[in-house]
């Protein structure tokens, strides 16, 4: 699983989502962005900061 916690990015808020594929971390993250944090515009920029915090969770994953 792949792991993003919104607390890397804005700090203090406790949000995270855990998906599968990087391309749903990244669509919830931006949704939340959005919702919860009033992003009106998610630039690029944010979804490579969004990218660079992603990690994997768990060690289950095959190599
Ligand atoms: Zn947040």
């Amino acid at each position: 699983m792949r792991l993003f916690e919104c607390g890397t990015l804005v700090p203090g808020c406790e949000w995270h989502t855990r998906a599968e594929e990087d391309a749903e971390v990244i669509r919830r993250a931006v949704e939340h962005l959005r919702d919860t944090h009033g992003e009106q515009v998610i630039r690029e920029t944010v979804v490579d900061n969004i990218k660079a915090r992603i990690r994997d969770e768990g060690s289950a994953e095959a190599a």
